[in-house]
């Protein structure tokens, strides 16, 4: 058995939002959420603290790199990753899966899933150079440790017991992620040893974290269809969709247009990998209860500040600026008039574009700070207009 439970609060009359509450052994959640990402086991530039004066009702850690390093006799020492980063709110693991897409296929084929997921969003997209660093089996995913190539081979068993070592309230089952590029064919094939691994994560658990399955299926209807009933129809606390999300946001719309109608609804429902403003308006409207991205860290890294609609944002800009622009080279006021974060309480841009342009240290805990409570805020105004059935009018607000 597990320690947790999910109470759905409300449901939307005008859309499938909904309202919900996660209860785990390290707190309540109110759904839906947003995860940032501490990826080793920090949000890269915060402190715990700051994640909590932030009030992130729970953060997603990374299996993979943690793994690696420090490793888990490190962790285990301390009695779990909550109190190595003396963080005592709730986490989620992701299962090193992804890494078999990102480190393997995804620089083969030059495709990453976070920001660059689709193809027709080239513009953004790394070109990665390098070998091969991952390859994937029936058995599991054969990684290269990139510290010190010793080769390692992660089966869902052996994934579930680091994240029991871990230690975090939900884990995630070890799935294979394709990617957009796969053929029909590849991604059957895959989705079968996905499902395979699902129920032997399941058979593996031990203790009483809460465990989540994962909906695989690429872009094929039958597939994504196959997948969220197998998913549903398995003894998860949760149910997570990933992999593959098309093409384009069109297309991943479909795919939880799809998926989502044959998920079990007492379960909440988790999007892996994906967080833009658009995003959660879109996908919260078709019943996605909480998100993890890696967005609003990394973009406020490279100069990109997010702002509200009452301060010029819109879907053209993407809701942020580029603080590195000269325009605001003497610009005293903050990122945003409507921000109450710590950043826009006490600095101008001016000040962080001097900062940004100097590479200062400061820079990247400022900025990260005014990204993370700007997505923080964002859930909550939208848990709030869903409560008040003005979530409709919200999203046309902000997405016009
Ligand atoms: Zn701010």
């Amino acid at each position: 058995m597990s320690f947790f439970e999910f109470k759905i609060e409300y449901e939307s009359q005008e859309s499938k939002a909904r309202l919900g509450e996660i209860k785990t052994k390290h707190g309540k959640i109110k759904t839906p959420v947003f995860l940032p990402v501490a990826t080793n086991a920090s949000v890269k530039s915060l402190t715990s603290e700051d994640m909590n004066d932030l009030d992130a009702e729970i953060l997603m850690a990374n299996t993979y790199h943690l793994f690696l390093r420090p490793g888990l006799e490190v962790i285990k020492e301390f009695g779990g990753l909550h109190k190595f980063m003396n963080w005592k709110k709730p986490i989620m693991t992701d299962s090193g899966g992804f890494q078999a897409f990102s480190l393997g296929f995804g620089i083969e084929h030059g495709v990453g899933k976070i920001s660059n997921i689709f193809p027709d969003e080239a513009k953004e997209r790394p070109k990665p150079k390098g070998e091969k660093f991952a390859f994937v089996n029936d058995k599991g995913v054969t990684f290269y440790s990139p510290y010190d190539g010793k080769k390692i081979l992660l089966t869902p068993e052996l994934s579930i017991e680091i994240q029991e070592t871990l230690g975090s309230d939900i884990m995630l089952v070890l799935d294979e992620c394709t990617s957009p590029l796969n053929d029909y064919e590849y991604t059957l094939n895959s989705l079968k040893r996905t499902h395979k691994w699902a129920e032997l994560c399941l058979k593996t658990k031990k203790t009483d974290q809460a465990l989540f399955g994962i909906v695989q299926g690429g872009e094929y209807k039958d597939l994504r269809e196959e997948s969220a009933k197998f998913i549903s129809s398995l003894d998860f606390d949760g149910i997570a969709i990933g992999g593959s999300l098309g093409k384009s946001k069109k297309d991943m719309h479909k795919i939880l247009d799809w998926a989502i109608p044959l998920l079990n609804r007492e379960k909440p429902r988790h999007l892996l990998g994906i967080g833009t403003v658009e995003d959660f308006f879109n996908c919260i409207e078709r019943g996605i209860d909480s998100f993890d991205c890696v967005s609003p860290t990394r973009l406020a890294r490279a100069g990109f500040l997010y702002i509200y609609p009452e301060d010029g944002g819109n879907v053209k800009n993407k809701f942020r600026i580029d603080i590195g622009k000269s325009i605001y080279k003497k610009d005293n006021s903050s990122i945003s008039e409507n921000c109450n974060c710590y950043t826009c309480k006490n600095y101008t841009k001016a000040y962080l574009r001097h900062l940004y342009m100097a590479k200062e240290l400061s820079y990247y805990r400022l900025a990260s700070i005014h990204n993370i409570h700007f997505f923080l805020n964002l859930i909550k105004d939208i848990r709030k207009a869903i409560k008040e059935e003005n979530f409709l009018e919200l999203k046309k607000i902000w997405l016009k």
